[in-house]
């Protein structure tokens, strides 16, 4: 599926966030500490090799709603974004620490100049955000900062289940009406 808002497209595809080659920048679902750890991080820094921890560790701790930028290494993406999602109802206002990690990874893909961005479903793994609520989240978002881009032109959510696609699919379509 894919919405347009302003000159962003915006993708939803089911599949592997370390499998996007394509793509500017994969975004990481990553711990405070930003150390290789499970679900996504586990994936992004098993795929990128140790390189990535070394560079990112020392950037770290970060907090909730908070974004970080480094290279790609082994992975085909020249860079990461590295957003630490809110804990469900612990790390309190979710929903605005859970958009800022959205808005934030946006703005700093627009200054460095990247034209394309993939983002799993941040904090509805271990973090045990609802899955249509977190969906809500980051389509609205996305939308709304869409037409403050000036570099960023492709949007790709890389959802890891079926059942996680469908209900993005049903989000972005009442977004979009
Ligand atoms: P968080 O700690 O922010 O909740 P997780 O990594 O535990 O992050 O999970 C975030 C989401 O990413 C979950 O929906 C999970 O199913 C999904 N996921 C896990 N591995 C991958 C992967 N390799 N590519 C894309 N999505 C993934």
């Amino acid at each position: 599926m894919e919405q347009r808002f302003a000159e962003l497209t915006v993708e939803l595809v089911q599949g592997d966030i370390v499998d996007q080659p394509d793509l500017d920048a994969i975004v990481n679902a990553a711990n405070a500490e930003l150390r290789p750890g499970g679900g996504v991080a586990g994936a992004i820094h098993r795929a990128a090799g140790a390189g990535l921890a070394e560079e990112a560790v020392p950037l770290g701790p970060i907090a909730p709603g908070e974004c970080v930028l480094t290279g790609g290494h082994a992975l085909p993406n020249p860079h990461v974004l590295h957003c630490l999602g809110p804990v469900h109802g612990r790390d309190e206002p979710g929903d605005e620490l859970l958009a800022s990690c959205y808005r934030r990874a946006l703005e700093t893909a627009d200054e460095h100049r990247l034209a394309s961005i993939g983002f799993p479903a941040i904090s509805t793994g271990v973090f045990g955000y609802p899955v249509r609520e977190a969906a809500e989240v980051a389509l609205r978002t996305i939308r709304d900062v869409a037409p403050d881009l000036r570099t960023v032109r492709l949007v790709r959510m890389v959802l890891h289940s079926r059942d996680d696609l469908a209900v993005h699919r049903e989000v972005l379509g009442d977004l979009a009406a």
